[in-house]
């Protein structure tokens, strides 16, 4: 695993779309994957 220096953009790991933090938690704004807080991603499916 490489370590990403600092705080680089992140890019979800579904869509590649750039994720959006909102209060903390970064999120794709295309599908609704969002990275918790426990460190497991989750996707909300439609
Ligand atoms: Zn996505």
């Amino acid at each position: 695993m490489l370590r990403q220096p600092q705080h680089t953009v992140r890019r979800c790991p579904d869509c590649k779309a750039i994720l959006s933090n909102v209060q903390g938690v970064d999120a794709c704004p295309d599908c609704e994957w969002i990275d918790e807080p426990s460190g497991n991603g989750v996707r909300r499916d439609r």
